[in-house]
């Protein structure tokens, strides 16, 4: 019986045969296209045959004058006309081997599947798909075969003919294995692997240092997949193999001028292994994929079939083939995200009236002026985009971005006293309390020449221009004591408040308001419980203004924040200087301390920020202490050292700010908590230790915190031993002192989902639409926008597909309000 395995090694040393043949042919006969020569490849061939089964072969060979070993020897001209015999007899032989040519990738029809079989079956319904296999799968991620369709390659691989091989970046190359073996290279006692591959146009030395393990699994005689960088190796051109993988005789994937996949992976899962499921399940249960695209969208965008862009992905026929399969799999998530963005938009704004709250220019006019300073042009115009969408009658959905210190929050108090002043409430809530408590204190001072004596504690009282009744700004915190909160609750109620201040105390479900016409949201990227629980369950919905100081590129805006509209504060005050940023080396820690009692002896102030140990912040507070110790004690006994961290009170820690900005200390070592919005212009150097364990947006907003008034200001950063990723972030925080070109390096680093903690957002990690896809992502708004015009609910027969996958995502978007409080 044949031996089909023997049979395929049979015709592939025959291809093999062939194709050095040819490229003796191609060389002028020197005898070099393999390497040894050609009788050895012979006489090792000829061992191989009178082993085998089947002696035909043998015979027709030996009597074509093959195994006479006497290549060598020969004359060109005798090289020639011998080659020229065989290969005439070899063309006419059953199984010649055919000239390769790389067909276009189309999935095979799938046989009769079982009924029921749905691509959200078990990854392991593939054959290859064990329960080590399936189990290695699900750490990245995969858990059905439809996960495992959209397992997309890292990256692709080109795959090249021996000949054309270039150092440089990675390639991968086809090839038959005419030798295998061990070798003592790479290091004293380390052994390696080598093989000598061959293909029509050459033959390759590839070796893997330190796994002499391939050396036994690749089969001489067998096809082979090799990835790997080609070095100059002893004078020889020399593959060093990353990844290998035999290949059966009849594949057609792995062909010069096409892509192999690189997949996402882990410990113990093979590229061979993802890429003979993925191909199965491309193979087999892709063409069952329905296509959720309305085919009118699809040709209007001229989109590949999703089938056809998911196959094509996996196994490019070459680059184009590869670009056109992301743009249709790229449009596809924008195209679901904005759909969700844009419904949800649409829902914000139809469900519910809001309160119309008109301009009262003599109020505004009072508190303008009375500023020490005037709007910049920006202010002027977000304030004015603001105050339009609140004098409708749906609600305003309303992003103000804005470079850290660009004076988003006055804008926001203006706003928020225009619907006092119109006999309405406002809410101004901050992601901790330090901020609230920087937001209260903030719009005290910035109203000081309104005040009045307030009646109560915790309470501001104001009167501007010609309204009838003062306006009461209130704070409510989670850790005031329960009198106090159920006080301000009750008061709120009442509507004894007008403007109240907090963290998420305010979206409790006992927090009752009376007439809430604007909620302003600092600094949280999502806000889904504000609006859905606590504001938007009544009749009349918010106003809600939400501001970040995250100054993120607009084609990720429109994809997180696609349901709101965005105002952008694109000036910083006049005046303001960019502050210098400097990465120490742990030697220059001494340098930093002497900067900063060189800031204070001239008048300013500093900030030492301690690391971030953990999330625990009993841990965090502890090194706090033991920093604020030997800081006040060792290095500065003569000045005023302050200390601010998470477990102190609210009454601790609203006093060490007032006494920090009333120059009563000259240095506030803090925990990281002093992130976002803390306000203090005198303040003019701050010292980040433990430099490398933040964010590259965590350490642009520690260097807001300086620099913020009429004195330059200075960031230093201090690393001990920064990993080669943080030694990035530090070189892009001296060299960028655009927030902008920050958060953009930012993302590009850490990607969208990790930057914005995606997958806590609800939102999916859009692995292909990448940031630079602004042409795309309008054109994928723009459709969503027309198809929810004609049928917002998706609920037309032809959309039903569409609808439902915009399911999870919806649904990811609804929970992950429940999923902030
Ligand atoms: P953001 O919240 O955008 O970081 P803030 O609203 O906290 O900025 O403003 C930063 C500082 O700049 C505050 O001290 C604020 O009073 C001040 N400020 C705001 N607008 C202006 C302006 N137009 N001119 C000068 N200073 C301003
Ligand atoms: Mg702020």
């Amino acid at each position: 019986m044949a031996d089909p395995a023997r049979g395929a090694v049979r015709a592939s040393r025959l291809e093999t045969f062939h194709r050095i043949l040819r490229l003796e042919e191609a060389r002028g006969y020197d005898d070099r296209a393999v390497m040894g020569g050609l009788d050895r490849f012979l006489a090792a061939w000829r061992q191989e045959l009178e082993q085998a089964p089947q002696g035909s072969l043998l015979d027709h060979l030996s009597r074509l004058g093959v195994f006479q070993g006497d290549y060598a020897p020969r004359t060109v001209e005798q090289r020639k006309s011998w080659a020229g015999r065989v290969l005439e007899d070899l063309s006419s032989a059953p199984d010649a081997p055919t000239k390769a040519k790389a067909p276009a990738y189309r999935p095979r029809k799938p046989r009769a599947a079982p009924p029921g079989h749905s691509l959200d079956r078990p990854a392991s319904v593939l054959p290859g798909v064990g329960p080590t296999v399936a189990g290695k799968l699900e750490k990245v991620g995969v858990q059905s075969v439809r996960d495992l369709l959209y397992h997309y390659p890292r990256r692709h691989v080109p795959i090249v003919w021996i000949r054309d091989l270039a150092p440089g970046e990675e390639q991968g190359v086809v090839g038959t294995v005419w030798e295998a073996r061990v070798v003592s290279r790479g290091g004293p006692g380390r052994q390696s692997a080598e093989a000598v591959l061959s293909d029509e146009t050459g033959n390759l030395r590839v070796v893997w240092f330190n796994q002499p393990f391939v050396a036994r699994s690749l089969r001489v005689g067998g096809r082979v997949f090799v990835t790997g960088h080609v070095r100059v190796f002893q004078g020889m051109p020399t593959l060093e193999g990353s990844g290998y993988e035999t290949l059966p005789p009849d594949d057609e994937t792995f062909r010069p001028g096409r892509l192999a996949p690189v997949y996402p992976s882990t410990e113990g899962l093979t590229q061979r292994t993802l890429r003979r499921a993925v191909r199965r399940a491309v193979d087999e249960w892709l063409p069952r994929l329905e296509d959720h695209m309305p085919q009118e969208v699809g040709e209007r965008q001229n989109l590949l079939h999703l089938a056809d862009a998911l196959a094509a992905y996996h196994y490019p026929v070459d680059g184009a083939a590869r670009d056109a399969a992301r743009t249709r799999l790229a449009f596809d998530e924008l195209f679901l995200v904005q759909l969700c963005m844009l419904a949800r938009k649409a829902d914000w704004q139809k469900q519910g009236s809001s309160i119309q709250v008109p301009v009262q220019e003599e109020v505004l006019r009072a508190f303008l002026d009375a500023l020490p300073f005037r709007f910049t042009a920006a202010q002027d115009r977000v304030l004015d985009e603001t105050l339009t969408d609140m004098g409708r009658t749906w609600p305003m959905g309303r992003l103000l971005q804005g470079e850290v210190g660009s004076g988003k929050t006055v804008v926001a108090l203006a706003a928020m006293l225009m619907a006092s002043a119109h006999g309405c409430q406002a809410a101004l809530m901050a992601p901790t309390e330090v901020l609230a408590e920087q937001h209260y204190l903030t719009i005290g001072r910035l109203l000081e020449g309104f005040s009045q004596p307030a009646q109560e504690p915790n309470t501001l009282t104001v009167t501007i221009g010609p309204i009838s009744r003062p306006i009461v700004i209130a704070l409510l915190l989670g850790s005031l004591t329960d009198r106090q909160k159920e006080d301000v609750r009750q008061r709120l109620k009442r509507h004894e408040i007008d403007i109240v201040v907090g963290t998420h105390a305010l979206i409790q479900r006992d927090v009752a308001f009376s007439r809430l016409a604007l909620a302003v949201v600092d600094e949280q990227h999502r806000f889904g419980v504000m609006q859905r629980r606590a504001l938007g369950e009544r009749d009349t919905r918010p106003h809600l203004l939400t501001m970040s100081a995250t100054p993120i590129p607009r084609s990720l805006a429109l994809s997180l924040y696609g349901d709101l509209d965005v105002s952008v504060l694109d000036e910083l005050p006049p005046g303001r200087q960019p502050v210098r940023t400097k990465w120490l080396r742990p030697d220059q820690r001494e340098q930093a301390y002497r900067y900063l009692r060189g800031q204070v002896e001239e008048g300013r102030q500093a900030f030492v920020v301690c690391p971030l140990i953990d999330e625990s912040e009993t841990l965090q507070t502890r090194a706090a202490q033991r920093e604020h110790r030997r800081l006040s004690e060792e290095v500065y006994p003569d000045l005023r050292v302050g200390l601010l961290h998470g477990r102190m009170s609210l009454a601790e820690k609203v006093e060490v700010m007032e006494s920090f900005r009333e120059r009563e200390l000259d240095i506030l070592v803090a925990t990281p908590v002093v992130e976002v919005g803390v306000d203090i212009p005198n303040a003019t150097a701050i010292l980040v230790e433990g430099a490398d364990r933040f964010g590259l947006s965590e350490l642009h907003q520690f260097r807001g915190r300086v620099g913020r008034g009429e004195h330059p200001g200075a960031c230093l950063l201090q690393a001990d031993d920064p990993s080669p990723e943080a030694q990035g972030r530090l070189a892009v925080l001296e060299q960028e002192t655009s927030g902008f070109r920050v958060a953009e390096e930012d993302l590009r680093l850490r990607g969208p989902g990790e930057f914005f903690g995606v997958r806590q957002s609800g939102l999916p990690d859009m692995k292909l639409a990448g940031l630079g896809d602004l042409p795309l992502l309008g054109r994928a708004r723009e459709e969503a926008a027309r198809l929810l015009a004609q049928d917002a609910e998706l609920s037309l027969p032809e959309h039903q597909a569409l609808a439902e996958a915009t399911e999870p995502l919806r649904r990811a978007l609804a929970e992950h309000g429940a999923a902030v409080e």
